[in-house]
């Protein structure tokens, strides 16, 4: 895209449409102290933690961070694009759309990602082609050899990449793409010849592609299975400008189309999301490559209230289940695992055993799938091997709640021979101990204010983060508050913003991706406070943390430099020492 709509009148389109009017009409809200609370569109919940903040013109959900402003709700909620969310609004509010203008300042920070993404979906459409060519039939020959149809190979817009070295190079640049593009999207790997000019080749060739898109329907980055038996059997483009492999999952396009889906299927394969879903599977998705991260346990709670896991039964499976399993706990995902009889992985089970043996699989509880893990380590023949499996199985029961307790306490007693009674005993003990270690917040002290977040912080970042949100609120003296005050990059971009006079609503279009997003809209939600001078006096607060921090460091530094100076150096540094102690005494 070269050109936008023009900022003033994205503004005055963001102020005729209310947001808390706009999200009214899907979701009941209910004023509660300065902001309205609902329950959250984007995730199963049954008490609120859905946030509209009419001030700043933001939702935010505290528990699964969906966040934005009155656009981004309504792509949401429509399944819809910036532009289209901003015609039917403007529409809404008897707006004509303007012509749209050409911004250079806009264009800079835009260009290259979409110039990436349209390389990208280029490439898709260039490996898709090649595969119902000659060059491309070992690959349909692998995917047909796989059972898939090509009702399905069309839904995935699965291609081919040809044994030639630089195919889809020579398309892209023919295209108009710059070679720098191309390798910045990963598409392309350049060498330099002995002449000094550049040699270039295609980074996929001979495997079968799986393109990787986003929820929106962007082609952030490819998959390409090997066909020749060569290592790594998949190799996925690297994180580029456009794709963190940690953040999205396959098939996030099609989680978006299914609406309503009780739960999210999380697999290791590309071919096993493909395969499941030309069955009929909805809600099936996997990650990128990597184990489950806590962006990605995140973003699945926003499409289904619980998340399973369907991982292959091998070693290395059943580790990333007990990995993933923490993961989705941490960040309160409900979870379940699937469990695959016979050692099959999710593509051969359904081959078997089709949809509905799918549908009639056991889905166990995490505590029920660990404790089958512990119970593998030991030798239950042996008095140690049931005394030490029991110890263990006690902390995993004491986690989870009574009813499955009572279930599992019975499974136990089998198992191991100890009576209920000596098991739930052993199983105080270990609530106990677990209880005097320190513990993560609650979810409910965590949802409490406009900064709280997931991740633990320092009281540092905290009050940074506070005093942007303050800052925002545009009640406090814009000369208290300069960009040194912060150190982190995202902080310091959003504060320029907001002192070059953007509004607090516009920021949100500004972020790269979802994450980002979710962040911005956090850290620029109103302050909760009474009063300017309150704001004021918060302030003031944060920004002695701050330097009170920036001191703090200084100091240590400063005392690292004085064990090795010697004569004039020693001195300065002790004077500047003895300088910032005085300070610091000041401050506290
Ligand atoms: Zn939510």
């Amino acid at each position: 895209m070269s050109s936008r709509y023009p900022a003033a009148w994205l503004d005055e389109l963001r102020s005729r449409s209310d947001i808390v009017q706009i999200v009214s009409g899907y979701v009941a809200l209910n004023k509660k102290g300065r902001k309205y609370w609902g329950l959250c569109p984007f995730h199963g919940e049954k008490t609120p933690s859905f946030s509209v903040d009419g001030e700043h013109q933001l939702y935010y959900c505290f528990g699964c961070k969906a966040g934005g402003n009155v656009f981004h709700f309504y792509m949401e909620m429509e399944h819809c694009t910036f532009s289209e969310a901003v015609a039917q609004l403007a529409e809404r509010a008897h707006m004509t759309l303007p012509e749209l203008e050409k911004d250079d300042d806009y264009e800079r920070r835009r260009t290259q990602r979409e110039r990436l993404l349209a390389a990208n979906k280029e490439a898709a459409r260039f490996y898709h082609e090649t595969l119902f060519t000659p060059k491309g039939a070992p690959a349909l020959a692998y995917l047909r050899r796989r059972g898939l149809s090509d009702g399905v190979i069309r839904k995935f817009g699965l291609g081919a990449s040809s044994e030639e070295w630089s195919d889809l190079s020579d398309r892209l640049l023919e295209k108009g793409f710059t070679l720098d593009e191309l390798v910045l999207a990963g598409l392309t790997v350049r060498k330099k010849k002995e002449d000094g000019s550049d040699r270039y080749y295609d980074m996929f060739r001979s495997r079968a592609m799986f393109p990787i898109i986003d929820a929106y329907g962007n082609v952030l980055a490819f998959g390409g299975r090997t066909l020749e038996k060569k290592e790594p059997k998949y190799m996925n483009t690297s994180d580029t400008p456009v794709f963190n492999k940690r953040k999205g999952v396959f098939a996030a396009n099609l989680l978006r189309q299914q609406r309503h889906l009780d739960r999210v299927i999380l697999v290791e394969g590309y071919m096993d999301v493909v395969s499941l879903t030309q069955f009929g599977v909805e809600g099936v998705c996997a990650t990128l490559g990597t184990a489950l991260t806590a962006e990605q346990a995140r973003l699945l709670k926003r499409y289904a209230p619980q998340v399973y896991l369907g991982y292959d039964g091998d070693s290395a499976g059943q580790h990333a289940i007990l990995r993933g399993l923490d993961i989705l706990e941490q960040e309160n995902v409900p979870a379940r695992v699937l469990d695959f009889p016979d050692g099959l992985d999710p593509d051969e089970f359904i081959r078997r055993d089709g949809a509905e043996g799918f549908s009639k699989l056991p889905a166990i509880s995490p505590a029920a799938y660990r404790l089958r893990r512990l119970k593998e380590q030991f030798d239950l023949s042996a008095q140690d091997g049931r005394l030490a499996y029991a110890r263990g199985a006690a902390e995993i029961v004491a986690a989870v709640d009574p009813l499955e307790r009572d279930v599992l306490l019975g499974q136990l007693a089998l198992e191991t021979g100890f009576t209920r009674e000596t098991l739930a005993e052993q199983m105080n003990l270990s609530a106990r101990k677990a209880a005097a270690k320190p513990k993560e917040p609650a979810p409910q002290a965590r949802v409490s204010g406009p900064n709280a977040s997931a991740a633990p912080q320092s009281e540092d970042q905290k009050a940074q983060e506070l005093l942007l949100s303050l800052f925002a609120s545009g009640q406090i003296p814009k000369d208290m508050i300069e960009e040194k005050d912060f150190d982190d990059d995202e902080l310091k971009s959003l504060y320029r913003e907001l002192a070059g006079g953007a509004s607090p609503a516009s920021l949100p279009d500004l972020a790269p991706d979802e994450a980002s997003r979710s962040r911005y809209t956090r850290l620029l939600l109103s302050p909760t406070a009474n009063s300017t001078d309150e704001m004021i006096s918060m302030a003031n607060d944060c920004l002695n943390r701050i330097n009170r921090t920036k001191l703090e460091r200084r100091y240590e530094a400063l005392s690292q430099e004085i064990s090795s100076a010697t004569g004039e150096q020693l001195s300065a540094l002790l004077q500047e020492a003895t300088e910032i102690s005085d300070k610091l005494k000041k401050l506290k």
